[in-house]
């Protein structure tokens, strides 16, 4: 299908050229998708540039207006929407409703954080002089989206700079760019004015990139992906001054302390853990237990892992999906390999998942992993995968020290029932989002974020649209009457 919706058209590429888009859970083609280059951007980052003037000077009550249409669409195509993500991506069809839910709100929210975009007057020290602050759309945003939430990544970037005034170039993830089309025609058929929201479908991410990176109209680059790209872009971004949000890998650690019911723990341990089979970046990738309930914590988390049902997302019963593709079934399987042969023991999976159908997908076994320690691979490198590896401490200031040894700081968690540790710890962790006895501390109206490597910036909640606006101060010498 002609996936490239340019200036309020769909279109093919300039060339016609196209790339299969796959099913993850058998490898077979589901659709083909238009292979955008550098031209085509041009005339999209364009296509923003025209209908800025526009789209900034409408009121924000207009554009809120059209945002909680496009909310009210995206509820009612829900079904249909939550088949395809399933079928592109590979999530079970009840995590896949989930996300166009999670979707859904960023709409509502930054529809109603539009008519809050105030400005401020400050006292001056002169006599017969104003200050006065004004926040405005900052212009043409390009918008850089991954696979493991084609939905969610894309309205939590397009919401907030469309309620802010911006107009935006969206380049969404090669392998999910049909996800990208359905959320793009739910916008359009919103009422938004032609140029207001590009998109830009490509298999070749590099040339695209180039293009919005060497813009001097694009004033802003919000990416969503790993630190590896996340950096790299950046630092580009800054050739031409433009703004960033970065949100990017993690390397989560969640501490259950033994003052926790090792049973709850484990149960909240599975359900993040294998959330997206693994493919969350504030999935835990590290699980760091009290000695003393080490072992109930190991038996229950791996009776329960043992429980989930791998295969295709739209089967009833599924909770485990496929692995996006081959290159990150070779990553899953190699940390497996390097963990085990530096001591860790494998308590549960550890293989390909190859039966019947299976073997035509990317599906990997629910793998638990007991007494991980600092020497072995997983425990530094992002897995993105089903493998939860877990390692015993002693005490809360060793718990704390482990859990922020690492480069990453997006999500962290803690289950423990003492108010006082809670809070000390929570206030120690060196991460952006701390969830307390919470495996979901996420909300369309909360600031999603990481430090460190994991990125710079907010999603989300009040903070979300300020990405989106410069602030103008006005001096302004009124003097006696
Ligand atoms: P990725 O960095 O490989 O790709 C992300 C996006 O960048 C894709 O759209 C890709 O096409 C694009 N890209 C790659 N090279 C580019 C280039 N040279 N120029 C322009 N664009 C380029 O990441 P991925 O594998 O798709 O996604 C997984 C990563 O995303 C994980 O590290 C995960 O932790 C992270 N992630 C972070 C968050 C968050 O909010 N912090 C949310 C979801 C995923």
């Amino acid at each position: 299908m002609e996936t490239l919706f340019i200036d309020g058209k769909w279109a093919a590429a300039d060339d016609g050229a196209h790339f299969d888009v796959l099913d993850p859970a058998s490898g077979e083609v589901i659709d083909r998708a238009s292979d955008a280059g550098a031209a085509e951007t041009r005339r999209a980052i364009a296509a923003a540039q025209g209908a800025f003037p526009q789209w900034s000077a409408e009121t924000a009550y207009h554009r809120s207006a059209r945002l909680l249409e496009a909310h009210r669409l995206m509820l009612d195509r829900k079904e249909a929407l939550a088949e395809l993500l399933s079928l592109e991506q590979g999530k079970p069809l009840k995590a896949a409703r989930n996300e166009i839910g999670y979707a859904a709100e960023f709409l509502s929210w930054f529809a109603e954080e539009a008519k809050r975009v105030y400005g401020s007057t400050i006292p001056s020290s002169r006599a017969g002089h104003r200050f006065t602050v004004l926040r405005q759309p900052l212009g043409v945003v390009a918008g850089i989206t991954p696979w493991n939430y084609p939905i969610s990544m894309i309205t939590r970037k397009v919401a907030p700079a469309l309620a802010a005034g911006c107009t935006i170039v969206l380049k969404p993830a090669e392998q999910t760019p049909l996800c990208a089309a359905a959320v793009v025609q739910i916008l359009a058929d919103a009422g938004t004015l032609a140029g207001v929201v590009n998109l830009i479908t490509t298999a070749q991410p590099g040339p695209v990139g180039e293009e919005l990176l060497r813009s001097d109209i694009v004033r802003k680059l919000t990416f969503t992906g790993s630190t590896e790209i996340g950096k790299y872009l950046a630092a580009r971004s800054a050739e031409t001054m433009k703004r960033v949000s970065m949100e990017l890998g993690g390397h989560a650690p969640m501490i259950v302390f033994d003052d926790a019911d090792p049973a709850h723990a484990a149960k909240g341990a599975v359900l993040a853990k294998y959330l997206n089979t693994g493919q969350a970046c504030i999935s835990p990738n590290r699980i760091l237990v009290q000695r003393g309930i080490y072992r109930a914590f190991c038996e229950e988390f791996t009776a329960r892992a043992g429980r989930l049902v791998a295969g295709r997302g739209s089967t009833p019963g599924v909770s485990i999906g496929p692995l996006v593709d081959g290159a990150a079934l070779d990553k899953v399987a190699a940390q497996v390999q390097d963990a085990v042969s530096k001591g860790a023991r494998l308590l549960s999976g550890g293989s390909r998942l190859e039966e019947g159908q299976l073997a035509k997908g990317w599906f990997y076994a629910p793998t638990v992993l007991a007494d991980v320690d600092e020497s072995m691979l997983i425990h530094r490198e992002e897995t993105f995968g089903p493998v939860a590896a877990i390692m015993p401490f002693d005490d809360e200031a060793e718990a704390v020290a482990k859990a922020n040894a690492t480069e990453y700081g997006l999500a962290s968690y803690v289950y423990t029932n003492d108010l006082g540790r809670a809070t000390r710890v929570s206030e120690a962790l060196r991460f952006g989002i701390v969830g307390i006895n919470d495996i979901n501390p996420t909300a369309a109206a909360a600031p999603f974020g990481g430090i460190g490597v994991s990125g710079l910036g907010r999603e989300g909640g009040a903070d979300g649209i300020d990405e989106y606006l410069d602030v103008k101060l006005i001096g302004q010498v009124v003097g006696p009457a």
